[in-house]
C-alpha cells in the first residue's frame, strides 16, 4: 500500500524547507505555499525580478518536525516492502540540514528530527501485521561512534531487525550517513524481503571563497563541492530518465549506487535560510534543487 501511494508520485521527490529567521530582517523570500517558493531578486539594472521555484512540497519557517516527518513517513515505510530509500539533506551551512535530520542538540520529543523518528517508526512495526511483514530478531550495530549514533543507540532495544552504520560527524565539512538495513518475511508468501534506508546529512553546499581557505582545507572544500555536484548529476539524470547515470564520478554516488535509481526511492530535502545575506546561496541551492526535481 505504501508503495502504491509512492509510485503515483514517482521515485524522486524534492522537498524545500525554509528555516526561521534569526535576525528578523526583511526576507528576499516573498511567498511560500504548499508547492512553491518565490524570491525577489535584485537585477543589475536596479530593478527587482521575481522567480518562483516549484517542488513536491515546501515547508515554511513555522513548519514543525512532526509535519515534516509525516510527509516523509510513507517513503520510510516502503523500506518494509523491500525498497531501498535515500533521504538527503542539502543546503548551505546553517540552513537547517542537521535540524531536519537529527534535531537540535538538546532535542525533545517535539523537536527530534527525521533520523530518530524513522528508526522509531521502523522499530514500532516489528511483529505488527499491517502490511503482512514480520520483522525477525536482530541487532542494532554501530560501526563508528558519533554523537548522532549515540542518540540513536538509545533506541537500541533488543530484538530489532535493524543494523545501523554511520560515518563522519556533525561537522559541516563532511557528509554524515546513517544506514538502516531491514529484513523481513512476507507472511502470506514466505518470501524474504530486504530493504535499506540511507539518511544523509550532506556537507554544506556553499561555494568556497578561495581567498579564505588554502592547502588541505581548500582541497577538502573542492572535493565536497565536486561530490555534491556529482550527486546532483546522478539525481538529475535519474529524474530525466537518461540511460547513462554517472555514478562513478564520486565516492558518495558509488557508495549509494544500489540505493539510487532502479526501484529505489530518493527524497532530497533542500534547505534555505530566509536572511537577505544568504540570497546568493539560496538562489544556487534552489537552482540545484530545480535541476534534480521531476516537476
Ligand atoms: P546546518 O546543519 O544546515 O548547518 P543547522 O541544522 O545546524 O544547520 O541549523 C542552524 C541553526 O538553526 C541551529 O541552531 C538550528 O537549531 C536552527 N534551526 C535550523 N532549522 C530550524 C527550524 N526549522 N526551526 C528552528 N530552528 C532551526
Ligand atoms: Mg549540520
Amino acid at each position: 500500500l505504501y508503495n502504491q501511494l509512492q509510485d503515483l508520485k514517482g521515485n524522486i521527490r524534492v522537498y524545500c524547507r525554509v528555516r526561521p529567521s534569526t535576525v528578523g530582517q526583511p526576507s528576499p523570500i516573498s511567498n511560500i505555499d504548499e508547492g512553491s517558493i518565490t524570491l525577489v531578486i535584485p537585477s543589475k539594472n536596479g530593478k527587482e525580478g521575481k522567480k518562483t521555484f516549484n517542488f513536491n512540497r515546501v515547508f515554511g519557517p513555522s513548519s514543525t518536525q512532526g509535519e515534516v516527518f509525516s510527509d516523509t513517513q510513507p517513503l520510510i515505510r516502503s523500506v518494509l516492502d523491500g525498497y531501498n530509500v535515500c533521504i538527503f539533506a542539502y543546503g548551505q551551512t546553517g540552513s537547517g540540514k542537521t535540524h531536519t535530520m537529527s534535531g537540535p542538540d538538546n532535542y525533545t520529543e517535539e523537536t527530534v528530527g527525521v533520523n530518530y523518528r524513522a528508526l522509531r517508526d521502523l522499530f514500532k512495526i516489528r511483529n505488527s501485521s499491517h502490511n503482512g511483514i514480520n520483522v525477525p530478531d536482530a541487532n542494532l550495530v554501530p560501526v563508528s561512534s558519533t554523537s548522532d549514533v549515540l542518540h540513536l543507540m538509545n533506541l537500541g532495544q533488543k530484538n530489532r531487525s535493524v543494523s545501523a552504520t554511520a560515518m563522519n560527524d556533525r561537522s559541516s565539512r563532511s557528509h554524515s550517513c546513517l544506514t538502516v538495513h531491514v529484513q523481513g518475511r512476507e507472511l502470506a508468501s514466505g518470501n524474504s524481503l530486504r530493504g535499506c534506508i540511507h539518511l544523509v546529512d550532506l556537507a554544506g553546499s556553499e561555494r568556497v571563497d578561495k581567498s579564505e581557505v588554502v592547502g588541505d582545507r581548500l582541497k577538502e572544500a573542492q572535493h565536497i563541492n565536486k561530490s555534491l555536484s556529482a550527486l546532483g548529476d546522478v539525481i538529475a539524470s535519474l529524474a530525466q530518465k537518461q540511460s547513462h547515470v554517472p555514478y562513478r564520478n564520486s565516492k558518495l554516488t558509488q557508495l549509494l549506487q544500489d540505493s539510487l535509481g532502479g526501484q529505489a526511492k530518493t527524497l532530497m530535502f533542500v534547505h534555505v535560510s530566509p536572511e537577505p545575506d544568504a540570497l546568493g546561496e539560496t538562489v544556487s541551492t534552489l537552482k540545484f534543487a530545480e535541476r534534480v526535481s521531476t516537476i
